[in-house]
């Protein structure tokens, strides 16, 4: 459905080059109604498909949002570990800062 939507408006914004560059090169009056009404048809399938680009825009928008939260969420979990963790004095493993005795090499913090 995205696809198509995207695939419609890039198919339109060609057909415009195309007659506009037919138009700049015979410039007849014929070419001219052909270039309003295909610019016409362009408008009209723009306002179709409004509601749909708005959606996909609001979609992006929100996924966007969720990931920054993740990312967020990620980075302050990250920093509470690093404050909790602390390195075993005698064999440099992770521990939990409040335990009293590593829990690799048993010795006493
Ligand atoms: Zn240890």
């Amino acid at each position: 459905m995205d696809v198509q939507i995207i695939m419609t408006i890039v198919f339109c914004v060609v057909c415009i080059i195309m007659v506009i560059t037919i138009i700049s090169m015979s410039g007849s009056r014929g070419m001219s109604k052909m270039m309003s009404r295909t610019i016409k048809m362009e408008k009209n399938i723009l306002r179709d498909n409004e509601k749909d680009l708005k959606d996909i825009s609001t979609r992006s928008a929100k996924i966007e949002e969720e990931a920054i939260k993740i990312k967020a969420k990620a980075v302050k979990d990250g920093l509470n570990d690093s404050e909790s963790s602390v390195y075993c004095k005698h064999c440099g493993a992770l521990i939990d800062g409040d335990s009293t005795f590593c829990k690799k090499c048993g010795k006493e913090q």
